[in-house]
This record gives structure tokens, sequence and C-alpha cells, in this order.
């Protein structure tokens, strides 16, 4: 039997309508969309710019502010990285970059990394409800700074983040804004303009897309100035040399139109529906991180008294969930986003994250609570 899949902060299924899109463009039209001689060239190059402008319209942004990348880790990399960079080569005047502790391991070692090439680094603590202080923020800037990173939501506790006032404070001392947003595109509204936002991380396969792909957004008026990290052929307006992979760039920008085409309030209200469901029919438990409704739908942390995360985990094999952010699963540490929100390494390690969302059923929310209770008091008993 397959497990129900309870990860959706991981990883999200393809949407069979995105599968169907993809199809096509890997056998009869397999054209490289940067060969301009002939029609297998020229229609894959059309249908990448039609994703293009699909994905720029999910975040209010103009088709020719969107480059493919990989992924958010290779986006994220390339904003922050290419942001200082570019500054140290060009001007020079200002040295430093700031982020919080919160934000995802590829944005904090992008940060460690540019530590180690001389730049100054800030990282700023969280709350308990993960939220970064402004206050502090707004203390942290200055003339010298070259870069705010600061994610739309957080992958492991669903923490939102209030970008319009950290995009006004950032714009006015003169240093871009930098938002991972792999989490929140397609589930929460996203507007480069309205948040004063110069560079944004998106990820195909946390929107329903294919893994593999993902696009910075890199704003034109005024435009933020970044180096790329790969010397080749230039594609990507010179800032990502490489094919772009066409089947996978048109993925995204079916699985963009789609999340567009998506009654968006109307799927967060579900999500918090089945969500208030799970915190009310789970035994001893609290949730880490905002309530709900102040979450990103469909994201839920959960300490769990007196259990292990991992036990439980191994106790409930007809359930997909985990111990918190996939990329850190293969170190036996606990959660370093749950000690920045102040937990003990004892509650961390009691934790466990939930993931919910478009392909999930009220029958599957019933299934849950239902393995999940009995477990928790197996795990609790048997301790
Ligand atoms: C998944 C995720 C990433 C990494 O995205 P990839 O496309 O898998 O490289 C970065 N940041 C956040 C917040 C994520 O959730």
């Amino acid at each position: 039997m397959t497990p129900l899949y309870l990860d959706c902060n991981a990883t999200t299924p393809v949407d069979p309508l995105v599968v169907d899109t993809m199809m096509p463009w890997f056998h009869d039209q397999f054209g490289n969309p940067h060969s301009v001689n002939h029609t297998f060239g020229t229609d894959a190059a059309a249908a990448v710019e039609e994703a293009r402008r699909s994905i720029a319209r999910l975040v209010g942004a103009d088709a020719r502010e969107i480059i493919f990348t990989s992924g958010a880790t290779e986006s994220n990399n390339l904003a922050i990285k290419g942001a200082a960079r570019f500054e140290r080569r060009m001007r020079g005047r200002r040295n430093r970059v700031v982020t919080v502790a919160s934000e995802h391991k590829c944005v904090l070692e992008s940060v460690k990394a540019l530590a180690a090439e001389g730049f100054a680094t800030d990282v700023l603590p969280v709350g308990t409800d993960g939220m970064v202080d402004t206050e502090r923020l707004r203390r942290a800037l200055g003339d010298d700074v070259i870069l705010v990173s600061v994610m739309a939501a957080n992958n492991e506790i669903g923490t939102l983040q209030p970008l319009a006032e950290i995009g006004a404070m950032t714009r006015a001392c003169g240093a871009l804004f930098h938002c991972d947003a792999a989490q929140a595109a397609g589930r929460i509204p996203l507007d480069v303009d309205a948040a004063n936002i110069d560079l944004m991380s998106l990820s195909g396969h946390k929107v329903y897309g294919p893994k593999g792909i993902g696009v910075l957004y890199v704003r034109r008026r005024p435009r933020a100035r970044i180096e790329p990290l790969f010397s080749g052929g230039g594609q990507e307006r010179t800032l990502r040399s490489g094919t772009v992979p066409a089947p996978l760039a048109i993925g995204f920008g079916k699985a963009a139109d789609l999340a567009a085409a998506h009654d968006q309030e109307k799927e967060a209200g579900r999500l918090n529906t089945f969500a208030h469901a799970l915190v009310e029919g789970l035994p001893g438990i609290s949730l880490n991180g905002p309530p709900i409704g102040k979450r990103l739908p469909g994201n839920l942390n959960l300490a769990i008294e007196g259990v292990d995360a991992g036990d439980l985990i191994s106790r409930v094999p007809e359930l997909a969930f985990s111990t918190g952010s996939a990329c850190t699963s293969a170190v036996v540490e606990p959660s370093y986003v749950l000690r920045a929100i102040g937990l003990t390494p004892e509650q961390a390690a009691s934790s466990v994250r939930l993931g919910i969302g478009r392909f999930t059923t009220s029958d599957d929310i019933d299934f849950a609570i239902d393995r999940l209770a009995q477990a928790i008091n197996r795990c609790r008993r048997e301790a």
C-alpha cells in the first residue's frame, strides 16, 4: 500500500495536468530552445517564453525579469552571492549582507560562503513565532548593506514574514531585498512591486510542478545588478548559462497557471479546516510556529509531548511525514529552525512536520488523525 503523503513542504506531487503539458516536449518536440535555425528550437523557445510569462504573472513581474535556474537552491545562491560579488567588483562601497536565523540552509550557507570571502554578515534572531523583529532589522540596516534576504514563508513552521514592511525599509537604505518564496508561491498572494522585492527565488516542485527547475526574479526598474555563478554561453540574459530544460520550464509554467487559476483563499480555508481537525484530533500536542490562519496554509509543525519524532514516524509507515526539513534530515540534529524559535533540544526532537495540499482529502485527514493518535498513544505507553 502506498503511504498517504503528508509532506507537501518537502515537495509536492506533480499535477497530472502539468505532466500532460510536459510530455510532448520530451519526445516529439525535443528541440534546444536556444537553437534558432529550425522549428524544433523555435517552437521550444516559444513555449519556454510562454512559461516565463505565466511564472511572471504569478508574482506580478514582467517576463523579462524571470531567469530560469535549476531550483530555489540555485536561485538563492545566485541572488545572494551574485549581488554581493557584483557590488564588490563594480562599486565596492557596501560590504554587508543581512539575513535571519530561520532561513533555508541554502540561504544561510550562501551567506556563510560570503563571510569566508570577506563580506560582513548579520544573521538576526527570530521570535517564538519565527517572525523577524523588524525594529531590530531596522537597526541593522545602514548604507553599508548590500542585500537583505528574508523568506516569504518558512518551510518548517510556516511563518509568514512581513514582506512589505521589510521591503520598504530595505529600499529606503539603498540595499537589495531578496526573498526566498519557494514555499509561498501559489499558496499565498505574492507581488514583487507591493513588497519592493528586488530578487525572488521560486521552485517548480513546491507548486505541483517538476523538480529541477526554478526561477530567480531579477527586478529591472530600479535594476538589481548581480553577477552570474556560471561561465558559459550567456543564456538567460547572461545571468544563467546553460540550456534551459524546456520540458521542465514549460511544466513550471503550467503549474504557475494552475496555481493562479485556483481560488487561493478558498483553498487556504480548506487546508486550515483540515489543520484545525488534526490539531484538535491528536492527544497532548502543541503547535510550533504561528497559529493556524496566520501561518502558511497546509503547514503544521507539532510538538508531541513524551514522544520521540523518529520513533513515531517509524510506527506509522502508512503515513509519509517528516521530522522537519528534508534537506537536513540526514543529520540527526534537532531542527535549527525549532531551536531558533526557542524550543529545547528535547522539544525539537519530539516535533514533526505535516504538509497537506491540493490533493489531500477530508478522508485522508480522518485516516491520518486515527493512525497518528493511536501511534502517539503507543509511543507514550512504550517509552
Ligand atoms: C524547497 C526549498 C528550497 C530549495 O528548493 P529546491 O528547488 O529544492 O532547490 C529553498 N527554500 C525553501 C524555503 C524551500 O522550501
